[in-house]
């Protein structure tokens, strides 16, 4: 290896080095309203376990990175990722996981958070809510869109709660092929007179955010069975694009008296002095190695 290449190599290491050693999440203040401390969850998020992308781990990096206190890893018919999510998550200091699934079926797909055991996306709905109330876990309805409603409708009493945010409050056409993010809404607010937790998850898959629709939860504490609580007792609130709340009406009061601190705008800008020269080195070592490549590669 030439000199030139020897430096510029030596420049982009450390370059990546200094960017690593310089790359810390913001702190985040514990946020307490009415006396529960507000989490933030995202509760349906599939792995490359099945159709989605990322591993487990990588899913709570990301949850991580993206201001989550909660992730909910939820693969079809499958609660093993959860449960390495969750081990890798409570060794790294990570936020909490919910070890779960997404009972999936041909008529229904049914998020269930809160599992021991894998339940069969081949049982009927009711049974496969009981099976979750029977292991102490929460029963939400997956992005119940009309489609899924008959079935939804008639265990409406046994669920816990159902999907009000999700990706498909993106697409363009409320029509789009049946899945119309107005349908969730409706059948939301079709629950009354019982604690009913409005759920804003991202379905997160490969190409949307994770974290891109979450819940906020009013907990009792910061570990899983304080999660688990307050969506049994429906103390959650979601906000769709144009701001509105939705989900128990104190917890919305209490928000809305005294909204949860904005996110930090995304920027380009380097974070500190030390960022600033790690970038620059990085880059000078990459164009180096770009020219010096080129060179050689000329000459042979
Ligand atoms: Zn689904
Ligand atoms: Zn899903």
């Amino acid at each position: 290896m030439s000199v030139g290449r020897a430096v510029a190599v030596g420049l982009f290491v450390v370059g990546i080095a200094l960017g690593s050693f310089t790359d810390r999440l913001p702190e985040r203040l514990p946020q307490i309203r009415g006396g529960y401390r507000v989490l933030q969850g995202d509760f349906h998020l599939h792995t490359r376990f099945s159709d989605g992308f990322l591993s487990p781990m990588d899913v709570v990096r990301c949850g991580e990175r993206q201001g989550l206190d909660v992730v909910g890893i939820t693969e079809h018919n499958n609660l093993l990722p959860s449960l390495v999510a969750r081990a890798f998550s409570s060794a790294t200091g990570g936020p909490i996981v919910i070890a779960g699934e997404e009972i999936t079926s041909r008529d229904f797909h049914l998020i269930a958070l809160g599992l021991h055991d894998t339940i069969s996306g081949r049982s009927p709905l009711p049974a496969a809510i009981a099976a979750v109330h029977a292991q102490g876990g929460v029963a939400i309805a997956a992005h119940p869109v009309r489609r899924f409603w008959s079935l939804f409708q008639a265990s409406a009493a046994e669920l816990d709660g159902a999907e009000l945010m999700h990706p498909i409050v993106f697409r363009r056409r409320s029509s789009d092929q049946g899945w119309s993010w107005q349908d969730l809404v409706e059948f939301y607010q079709s629950v009354h007179g019982r604690p009913f937790a409005a759920i804003g998850s991202s379905d997160y898959h490969f190409f949307k955010a994770v974290g891109l629709c979450r819940t906020f939860i009013f907990a009792d504490g910061a570990d899983e069975d304080a999660v688990l609580r307050a969506l049994k007792a429906g103390r959650t609130v979601v906000r769709d694009l144009e701001g509105k709340m939705y989900g128990d009406p104190l917890m919305v009061g209490l928000l809305e008296k005294e909204p949860l601190p904005a996110p930090a705008e995304p920027s380009y800008a380097p974070e500190s002095l030390l960022d600033a020269v790690g970038r620059t080195i990085g880059w000078l070592g990459l164009l180096g190695l770009v020219i010096l490549g080129k060179t050689r590669s000329t000459r042979a």
